[in-house]
């Protein structure tokens, strides 16, 4: 709809606020954050049926669809293995804090160890020229842990620890 002559100059008030929510997370989030804030301790949820370890923990099994109870999460390594990884050169406000975060900085894609499932995360590392697929990662964590996935500051890119064999889509190069 076109606006009538006289009224392009419409009052505008701009202002932003803050819009404070609350949600349940189901039970095996909540046991995750617990076990990642008191203990260190990174959990991921295990199908009774196929056997599939998924991580972040799911509540029903991608696979055959079996629901998953806290009784089902079993403990990971916090090491994994890179399959991936990204460099972020421009601001980005974070979700967490509402703030910028400071750029630039690394982001992988990564499996660890005893999880069927890949995930990402922040790394520690921010020139690409020093990763390569198949690189460790170890989770570094918050000392002042509150329950929450910042608790997880980052994965530290291990450089001499690489796995060679059985990473697929691997580069030819
Ligand atoms: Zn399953």
């Amino acid at each position: 709809m076109s606006r009538k002559k006289g009224q392009e100059n419409i009052f505008e008030i701009k202002w932003k606020t803050d819009l404070p929510y609350r949600y349940s997370i189901g039970k095996l989030a909540v046991k995750f954050f617990e076990e990642l804030k008191e203990n260190k301790k990174i959990m991921g949820s295990k199908c009774s049926k196929c056997g599939k370890v998924h991580f972040p923990p799911r509540a029903v099994c991608a696979e055959c669809f079996i629901e998953m109870t806290v009784e089902d999460m079993v403990e990971l390594s916090p090491r994994g293995t890179l399959e991936g990884f990204t460099v972020i050169n421009y601001p980005f406000t974070d979700p967490t804090t509402g703030g910028l975060r400071p750029f630039p900085y690394g982001y992988g894609l990564f499996r660890l160890k005893g999880a069927d499932t890949s995930m990402m995360y922040f790394i520690n590392e921010t020139d690409y020229t020093k990763m390569k697929i198949g690189q460790r990662v170890e989770a570094v964590f918050k000392e002042e842990r509150e329950g929450n996935i910042g608790d997880i500051l980052y994965f530290k890119v291990l450089k001499n620890e690489v796995k060679t064999r059985g990473i697929k889509n691997e580069p030819r190069n």
